[in-house]
């Protein structure tokens, strides 16, 4: 077989790190050729993943870092800036981008990969939730695919193959509920006085700064309904949020005749990487499974405490009122959620930013 060629921006970050950690393996090695990485910030962790993986084009954001990182590197071809994001992608002659960027700042890359034909592994679900129906035009249009990378989306795919999609009665997105789920330890007084720190800590999943905390305003849950209204084209009602602290059962979709078809796993997105860029084969992967004997207490399910986290309703809102809210949604709780990490702004204070939009 033919190695694919991957570009992936965003590889320093959570994801990033971890799409290179599946391929790092022997037996995946082969199957892929890097030919593009890109950074925000972290041009040393850059570098050694471009001399480890022998790439020769590298995009660093920081217009500073980037030249420093150029003069340090003359073998490679360095690209820096918004525009070098698209630049490089436009540039090279690749199979797939796997785009790991967080926030609004991965749209771009996504549009301008699809727009050339291009396979995107998605992990940046701003690029789906601001310009979702755009991106799935497009792709009619050229042929090109979005292969998800959110556990929740590659499970609901996975149920999907080989079925009718009419014949879709609701798809069951799970999530976790995050650090602040239960009401009796967490009521509205104590949570309006989080700190940062503490809503970095996820039960479940290790994950980037701006995703730790939309879970756990569970923002990233109302993203990821748009994501999935738009990704597998369905009515918005027919998506149900269920909280399952467990994060064993990654999504499911139930059918007409009533039946229910789930993914289970760990909490790893090695798997589910490794899925979106093998897809439609599944690789031996060496990586920790999910043993059902193991599992030493219950699986349980609970409804969304929608009085402490408004964030469903928001989505839903946003979606009857078209894609332009649904943008306007994320980008302000893009800027919520900066605020609030630079402890300008409560963590409650992230829901009245955002309701402001309505
Ligand atoms: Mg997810």
């Amino acid at each position: 077989m033919k190695p694919k060629k991957i570009i992936i921006i965003g590889s320093t970050g959570s994801i990033g790190e971890q799409t290179l950690n599946f391929i790092y393996n022997n037996e995946f090695f082969d199957l892929y050729n890097i030919v593009g990485l890109s950074t925000k910030t972290q041009d040393a962790l850059l570098e050694r993943q471009c001399e480890y993986f022998q790439v020769k084009n590298a995009h660093v954001f920081e217009k500073k870092k980037a030249e420093i990182f150029q003069k340090a590197n003359p073998k490679l071809k360095t690209y820096s800036g918004k525009e070098g994001l698209t630049q490089i992608i436009e540039d090279l002659d690749f199979d797939i981008l796997v785009n790991a960027v967080s926030g609004t700042a991965g749209i771009e890359p996504t549009l301008t990969a699809i727009k050339k034909g291009k396979d995107v592994a998605l992990a940046n679900k701003e690029s789906l939730v601001s310009k979702g129906i755009e991106i799935m035009k497009i792709c009619k249009k050229t042929g090109a695919r979005i292969l998800p990378i959110d556990s929740e989306h590659s499970a609901i795919w996975q149920c999907l193959r080989g079925e009718n999609k009419k014949e879709i009665k609701k798809i069951i997105l799970t999530c976790s509920g995050g650090p602040f789920r239960n009401g009796i330890k967490w009521p509205l007084e104590k949570l309006a006085k989080i700190k940062p720190q503490e809503a970095l800590n996820h039960p479940n999943w290790t994950m980037g700064k701006k995703i730790s905390i939309d879970s756990a305003t569970l923002m990233n849950k109302a993203l990821e309904i748009i994501e999935a209204a738009r990704l597998f084209e369905i009515d918005p009602d027919k998506i149900e949020v269920v909280i399952h602290p467990q994060s064993m059962i990654h999504s499911a979709v139930q059918f007409q005749d009533g039946l229910i078809k789930t993914q289970m796993g760990t909490a790893d997105m090695r798997p589910i990487i490794a899925f979106a860029l093998s897809h439609p084969e599944r690789f031996k992967l060496p990586f920790p499974e999910l043993e059902l004997l193991e599992i030493k207490e219950g699986l349980t399910f609970e409804k969304v405490d929608s009085e402490r986290f408004p964030s469903i309703a928001f989505a839903r809102r946003a979606l009857k009122l078209g894609e332009d809210m649904c943008a306007k949604l994320n980008q302000a709780n893009e800027e919520a959620v900066e605020d609030f990490l630079a402890k300008k702004i409560g963590f409650l204070d992230i829901f009245e930013h955002i309701k402001k939009i309505f």
